[in-house]
Formats: C-alpha cells, sequence, structure tokens
C-alpha cells in the first residue's frame, strides 16, 4: 500500500509491524508476508495489491465470508485497480450478490461454479452498454445473479420470469435516477434493488447496512451531486 495515501479499506495510517501474527491478506485471506498494515490492521498482499482486477473481485468473493453485498463491493470498489467506470463492474454486480448469497445461506461451496459462470456471462458486456444499448450492465448483472441462483433457462418458466423481472426493477430505477451515468450509482441502486428482491420474492433477508453514502464523488468530475440519492452532503428536500 502506499503510504502517502493510507489504507485503501479504511483510509486510517499505515504503520510497520514485526508482530506479523494473525494478520491476513483482506482479499485472499492468506498470511501476511511483509510488515506493513494499517492501525485497524487491515492488510492487503502484494500479489492482491497488483491483482488484474477481475482476478481480485474472484479472489475475494472465494475467500470472504461477509454476507452484505454493498460491504463486499465497497472494498474491492475502493482497491486502486478498480476503475472509477469501467466493465468491471458489470461482473462486480453479480459476484458479490452471489458471495453474500451463498455465505448468508451457509453454501459458500456453491460460489467458486456460479462466479465462473457470472465472469463468462457479463464479460460479453462491454463499458458504455447503457448509453449504446439502453441497458445498463449493473442492472444485467442482478438479472444474471437470479438467473444463477435458480438455474433459469430458456425453457423455465418462473425462473426466467424472475431474472427478467429482477433485471427491469433495477433498470427502470437505474433510469430514473438520471444521467450522465455513474457506475458507482448505478451499481448501488442495482444492489439496494436486488436485496428488496430477495427480501420480496424469495424471502431471503440479506443483512447489512444499505443505507449508502458515496465515497467516491470527489474524483468523478461528473457527479451530480445533490442529485444524487447518495450524495453524502444531499440535502433533505
Ligand atoms: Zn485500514
Ligand atoms: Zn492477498
Amino acid at each position: 500500500m502506499n503510504p502517502s495515501k493510507g489504507c485503501i479499506l479504511c483510509g486510517d495510517e499505515l504503520v510497520y509491524t514485526n508482530d506479523l501474527s494473525g494478520l491476513t491478506c483482506h482479499f485472499c485471506g492468506k498470511e501476511a508476508v511483509n510488515q506493513q498494515s494499517c492501525v485497524n490492521g487491515h492488510y492487503i498482499c502484494p500479489t492482491c495489491e497488483s491483482a488484474p482486477i477481475e482476478e481480485l473481485i474472484m479472489t475475494f468473493c472465494l475467500s470472504t465470508a461477509a454476507s452484505d453485498p454493498i460491504a463486499i463491493a465497497m472494498d474491492l470498489m475502493n482497491h486502486p485497480s478498480f476503475s472509477l467506470h469501467g466493465a468491471e463492474h458489470h461482473f462486480l454486480v453479480p459476484a458479490a450478490l452471489l458471495t453474500a448469497f451463498y455465505n448468508f445461506k451457509g453454501q459458500s461451496g456453491m460460489k467458486k461454479v456460479a462466479l465462473e459462470a457470472a465472469y463468462e456471462r457479463s464479460k460479453g458486456i462491454p463499458y458504455g452498454f447503457c448509453a449504446l444499448n439502453g441497458t445498463c450492465g449493473a442492472a444485467v448483472g442482478t438479472g444474471t445473479f437470479i438467473s444463477l441462483i435458480t438455474t433459469a433457462s430458456t425453457l423455465s418458466e418462473k425462473e426466467w420470469q424472475l431474472s427478467n423481472m429482477m433485471t427491469a426493477r433495477s433498470l427502470d430505477r437505474i433510469a430514473r435516477s438520471g444521467g450522465p451515468r455513474c457506475c458507482k450509482r448505478d451499481s448501488f441502486i442495482a444492489f439496494v434493488t436486488a436485496v428488496e428482491f430477495m427480501d420480496e420474492l424469495l424471502g431471503v433477508r440479506l443483512p447489512g447496512n444499505t443505507r449508502i453514502t458515496c465515497p467516491f464523488h470527489a474524483s468523478n468530475r461528473n457527479c451530480s451531486r445533490e442529485e444524487c440519492i447518495f450524495y453524502p452532503e444531499k440535502k433533505e428536500k
């Protein structure tokens, strides 16, 4: 980690320690090999610090036991290799949802196959699909998630319906929030909509705080600021 920027997860100061006992990488879970961590005990190994972003998403989703999809996504989005806007959000959304869902259900052994399928399905969605094809990749990611957990196919009935309904709900909310596109805002909306959908239609109530305050607004020159529901200084209307 870059000492001048602090911890990428919590922003606090980085320190050197000679006691590596119990110190593990936040993303892959492996034991620490060098001595720099933050004052809150966050450690990131050299491999995870420089891993390609899709690989890091996969590594973290397989290793974490978290069941709050927004917390999972936030840690990944804070990684310096994660773009402010980019096609990796199309994989992030189904990956964090699948991880949270299977961890919550006590079925973490199901994650690997599902995550690999989500990666294959999402990698065909290019950056800018929202504007060029009128379908945000984060919304598609919620439909991919429902398709995978219900094992939908083109010949399914209820599962096919739920998957398409999921995408429609996310996309409607994303569209109503207005442009310009913001991959953070649109992903947050997708997560909140998917969590509500699971509760309402699948009877699965994931834990976690869904009241999101966006930490990325300052680095986004196109941020719609007070117009965005996730803007920290949003004035109450
Ligand atoms: Zn930290
Ligand atoms: Zn690591």
